[in-house]
Parts: structure tokens; C-alpha cells; sequence
């Protein structure tokens, strides 16, 4: 224990873009040693961004110290501290931007911000292997196609509207489902869908290489308050549909790109069908499908962590006076001078 602590370097990651607070260690060799997540679950509706925040601003405490705990570092062993700076919600991502300044200041090491659709990225490539994938990335707030070209991550396709995870969401609160520990809502709509293989037509909306999921979930909405069908088939609908236009504009990408990995990412990731169907997609395309296990590919603390070590590695860091957070901010602004060498 002693020698490994003598010839490495940890990072605490914070990541709160939106519902979830995470803190992860990692060291400078990758070696996950806590990655610690606390989810915001609203009783009723949405998530709204102050009340998120402020459940991150409830639990960073305890998160923090859990995640020490289970790493067995001693917060003087932190040689930097990683946050997600953007792209997502205002005040969440303010309020783990706040507890990064503070930790960097008390601890006197420096601060790395961090895009988090590049840290789902990198973490999914330090976990499965791959090193060069063209990703689906999948989640409550964003729905992209990407790969590194000329070098930058580039974005091939991604949402005009809403993302995949937020219409299965808002889908499933319509349809009345309750949201249960440990059972994400978009899972509760896999699980409907498999019992059911009645096909129904809804919105199906590719234009060019990007996607609309707006039209699609209205449609559902209105399919289910009609009253005619089982929610079982309207579940499969929508699956089917939002998945069949996630795998052709992937399938696209990876047609032209020609890369050699197809990583799938993002708390949708988890979906067995959507699995299935990219699967189908990386085979005939002599590519090797990558999936990421479900704890790095929901939001998670890791992945900021692991980010920063690769930035901090290559001279980047964030003076606490430009830590401010960057609710837009997008994958293919990102200097990102570790890819490729
Ligand atoms: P993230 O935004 O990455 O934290 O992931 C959360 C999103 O993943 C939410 O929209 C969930 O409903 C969705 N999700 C989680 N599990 C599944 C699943 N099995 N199938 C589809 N969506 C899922
Ligand atoms: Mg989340």
C-alpha cells in the first residue's frame, strides 16, 4: 500500500451537471479506487435545476467523505482536483464548480475543469479499450454521435430537441409509472416493451445526420391518452422508433468514419434492445462493439476524475479565476491534446 501510494498521484472528479452528484478518485495509472454517486429523485415532475442543486449542495459533503473513505487516501495525497464545468444545468453545475474551488484552494493543488460529454467519452475508453471509437452517448440531457478527426472530437449527429433519455422520462411520468430506486424510468419502459411485439407507427425524424425525439414523444403521449392501445405496445413503439433513428444515423457515422470500435455510453446504454440493435450495426461494419458498464456510463464522478489526470498530464489546468461553468459548452470546442499521442 505504501509503495503504490509512493509512486502514484490521485484526482478527485466531481461531476453535478444535472441529477446527480458523483465523486470519484482515480490514480494517475487509472486505477478507480471510488466513484460514489448520489441521484436527485423529484417526488413529482422534472428536475428542476435549483432543487437538484440543492440536493448537490446536501450530499457533497457526505459524498466526498464516502469516497475518500473507500479510496484510504488522505485528502493531502490529492495532487488535483477535476470538475465537470459544462455542458448542463446552471445551478448544478455552479455548485460542484464551488466545492472544486474550495477543495483546490484548501488543498492548495490545482483545478482542471472539465467537458463532461469528453469524460464520458475517455472513461469509456479506459474502461473497455478501445482506442479510436466512433460513440453513441445516450443520456437524460444529450443524445450525440461522435469520434476524433482531425484533431478533435467531432460531432457527427445529435439531437435538435430533446434527448432520447429525457423522451423515454417524460414518457414514462405521462404513462403514470413511478420511478424506483435502483429502476431509472427508462428502464421501467424497457421493461413494458419486452413484453409486447405490436408494432404501432409513430414519428420517425432523421434529418441528415441529426435527430428529433420532440414529435416522437408527443405522438406517444397522445397514442397513450387515446386509450386504445396496451401501454405495453406504445412502450415497444416508442422504443423501437427512438431506437431504430439512433442506430441509423450511427450506422451513418460509422459507414463514414470508418473507425474501428463502436462505444456506446450513457445511462440509455444500459437499454438490452438499443444493445442489440448497435451490436447488429458494429458487426457488419468489422467494428468491435463496446459497451460501458452501467456505473461509468451514467453520470459518474470516474469519469471527471480520469479526464483531468489525462488534461493535467498534458499541461492543462483551470485557474480558479476561468473556473467559470459552461452550460453550453461543446464537445468539439474541447482542446483535447491527449487523443492521438
Ligand atoms: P444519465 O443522464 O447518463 O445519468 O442517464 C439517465 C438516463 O438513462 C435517464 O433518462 C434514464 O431513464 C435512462 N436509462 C436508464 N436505464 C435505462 C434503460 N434500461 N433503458 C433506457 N433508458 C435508461
Ligand atoms: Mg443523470
Amino acid at each position: 500500500m505504501a509503495t503504490r501510494r509512493k509512486a502514484d498521484y490521485y484526482c478527485i472528479g466531481l461531476e453535478s451537471t444535472a441529477d446527480d452528484f458523483s465523486v470519484g478518485i482515480l490514480s494517475f495509472k487509472g486505477k478507480i479506487l471510488a466513484n460514489e454517486i448520489s441521484v436527485f429523485m423529484p417526488e413529482t415532475g422534472g428536475i428542476h435545476p435549483r432543487e437538484a442543486a440543492r440536493h448537490h449542495a446536501e450530499v457533497a459533503g457526505k459524498v466526498l467523505a464516502e469516497a475518500l473513505h473507500k479510496a484510504g487516501i488522505r485528502p493531502r495525497e490529492i495532487k488535483i482536483i477535476a470538475f465537470s464545468q459544462g455542458p448542463g444545468l446552471g445551478p448544478c453545475l455552479r455548485t460542484g464548480a464551488t466545492a472544486a474551488r474550495a477543495l483546490a484552494s484548501y488543498l492548495q493543488v490545482p483545478l482542471v475543469g472539465v467537458n463532461h460529454c469528453v469524460a464520458h467519452i475517455e472513461i469509456g475508453k479506459h474502461i473497455t479499450g478501445a482506442k479510436n471509437p466512433l460513440t453513441l452517448y445516450v443520456s437524460g440531457g444529450n443524445t450525440l454521435v461522435a469520434a476524433f478527426e482531425a484533431g478533435r472530437y467531432r460531432v457527427f449527429g445529435e439531437t435538435l430537441d430533446i434527448a432520447v433519455g429525457n423522451c423515454l422520462d417524460v414518457f414514462a411520468r405521462e404513462a403514470g409509472l413511478r420511478q424506483k430506486l435502483g429502476a431509472p424510468f427508462g428502464a421501467l419502459v424497457e421493461q413494458l416493451a419486452a413484453r409486447s411485439q405490436n408494432f404501432i407507427s409513430l414519428p420517425y425524424t432523421v434529418k441528415g445526420m441529426d435527430l428529433s425525439f420532440s414529435g416522437l414523444l408527443t405522438a406517444a403521449i397522445e397514442l397513450l391518452h387515446r386509450g386504445q392501445h396496451r401501454l405495453e405496445d406504445v412502450c415497444y413503439s416508442l422504443q423501437e422508433v427512438a431506437f431504430s433513428m439512433l442506430s441509423e444515423v450511427t450506422e451513418r457515422a460509422l459507414a463514414h468514419t470508418e473507425k474501428p470500435e463502436l462505444l456506446l455510453t450513457g445511462g440509455v446504454a444500459a437499454n438490452k434492445r438499443l444493445k442489440s440493435m448497435l451490436e447488429t450495426i458494429a458487426k457488419e461494419h468489422n467494428a468491435k462493439f463496446c459497451v460501458v458498464p452501467k456505473q461509468y456510463a451514467l453520470d459518474n464522478g470516474a469519469m471527471i476524475a480520469w479526464t483531468g489526470i489525462l488534461a493535467y498530464q498534458h499541461g492543462l489546468s483551470t485557474p480558479i479565476e476561468k473556473s467559470f461553468v459552461r452550460l453550453k459548452w461543446r464537445l468539439d470546442e474541447v482542446y483535447a491534446p491527449w487523443v492521438g499521442g
